[in-house]
């Protein structure tokens, strides 16, 4: 086997699936994540179809399963707090409850395959590539707390603004693909006694209300915001901290009823607090030389895919199956791998823009009706994409 040594940015999803199946197949592999550790919150993603049989396949699907948010409906209510609508076929977060999709929380999933992995792979928190230089035999990685390493390949699972892909593809603006709005999330307590419960109170305008949710066993809530803007990044983000981000969002909600103005409260305390853009990431081409992309970094569908978990394990077990499979040679590996997966990721973002464009067209009669917050909610469809990838075996 060549190239044996694989330095992996980012340790949300990708990362560490990718991490688990490169250990496996024999790799010496090392994670940097820049968080401290294993990064907190998030809201429910899902996972579905192939991504479901990579977990199988891992060893932790019925850990995962046992993980799910169980939830058992919706409601929506107006700013009084009274009930417009329930239903207990579906949720607004998950789609259709009596599919097999698990519906998950993102650090609940990290945290699985986190440990899924085995004792050989080496994790960096607290740490990032500050630069790096491809040879024709190696890449040499500085780190931007010091010192420096050789790897034969490096993969960025660093997410939507991975800064891997900046130094190796350039520019973010070059990639990003605005899908015009911001989604934030944060945990509070489950202080209204939600029983495995998400309720939903819609705003007119360009903000789009709350969704709070009971998860991990009712003993606490998420709360998910919306907020309809196609500034870019830099400029609506910019380099605002993330007290700056929960000031533009109590800014942008102040005329919010229902229980914002207590969810808002929590905000400010919340840890986990997470406001990022909802885009998609289109490249030409996956990989440069020694360095490829898996997951959000090379082909983010935005959460309106509601697709991006499951392609971006999907894109990790492949990665690392077509390493295996060409004997560690990068170049025909990463050819592979994106000949592979590449229309599969394209159909995935597909399901977001048809999903934006629905969307758009129900927005003037949907307000106050049965929500269609979920791409699930095309039907048929919908899964045919999703299933329209079935894993090999390596
Ligand atoms: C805190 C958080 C909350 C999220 N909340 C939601 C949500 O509510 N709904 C939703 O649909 N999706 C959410 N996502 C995105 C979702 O996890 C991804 O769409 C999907 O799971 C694919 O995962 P990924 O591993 O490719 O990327 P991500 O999950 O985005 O993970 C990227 C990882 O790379 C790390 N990282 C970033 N830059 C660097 C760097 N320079 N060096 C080292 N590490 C770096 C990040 O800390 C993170 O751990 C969230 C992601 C994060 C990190």
């Amino acid at each position: 086997m060549r190239n044996t040594r694989v330095l992996i940015s980012g340790a949300s999803i990708a990362g560490p699936a990718l991490a688990y199946w490169l250990d496996r197949h024999g790799f010496q592999v090392t994670v940097v994540e820049r968080a401290a550790g294993p990064r907190p919150g998030g809201q429910a993603i899902d996972v579905r179809g192939p991504a479901l049989e990579v977990c199988e396949r891992m060893g932790v699907l019925a850990e995962v399963r046992a993980l799910r948010t169980g939830l058992r409906g919706m409601s929506m209510v107006d700013g009084d707090g009274k009930e417009l609508f329930r239903t207990t076929e579906r949720t607004a977060s998950g789609g259709f409850l009596d599919s097999p999709d698990v519906e998950i929380l993102r650090d609940d999933l990290s945290s699985v395959l986190l440990a899924a992995g085995g004792d050989g792979i080496e994790y960096l928190f607290n740490d990032s590539i500050a630069s790096l230089a491809q040879g024709p035999d190696e890449v040499a990685v500085t780190f931007h707390r010091g010192g420096s390493r050789a790897f034969d390949i490096v993969v960025a699972a660093d997410g939507v603004h991975s800064s891997t892909r900046a130094l190796v593809f350039g520019p973010e603006e070059k990639f990003l693909h605005h899908m015009g709005g911001y989604l934030g999330v944060w945990t509070v307590p489950n202080y209204l006694g939600l029983d495995r419960w998400e309720v939903i109170y819609q705003m007119p305008g360009d903000v789009w209300g709350g969704m709070l949710m009971s998860v991990r066993e009712n003993t606490e809530a998420r709360v998910y915001i919306g907020i309809d803007s196609d500034e870019p990044p830099a400029e609506f983000l910019g380099s605002r901290t993330v007290s700056d981000q929960k000031r533009l969002v109590a800014e942008r909600y102040r005329d919010a009823r229902w229980e914002m103005p207590r969810l808002l409260e929590y905000m400010w305390g919340a840890p986990d607090f997470h406001l990022d853009v909802a885009a998609q990431i289109h490249m030409d081409s996956w990989s440069r030389g020694r360095v490829t992309l898996v997951g959000d970094a090379g082909y983010c569908g935005s959460p309106m895919s509601g697709q991006s978990t499951s392609v971006a394990m999907v894109g990790a077990y492949v990665l690392a199956g077509e390493l295996k499979a060409a004997g560690g040679d990068h170049t025909t590996a990463f050819a592979a791998y994106e000949r592979e997966l590449r229309g599969y990721a394209a159909a995935n973002q597909q399901l977001a823009l048809d999903h934006k464009a629905r969307k758009k067209d129900a927005e003037t009669a949907s307000h106050g009706q049965e929500p269609d917050t979920n791409p699930t909610n095309i039907g048929d469809g919908f899964y045919e994409v999703v299933n329209s990838y079935t894993l090999k075996d390596y």
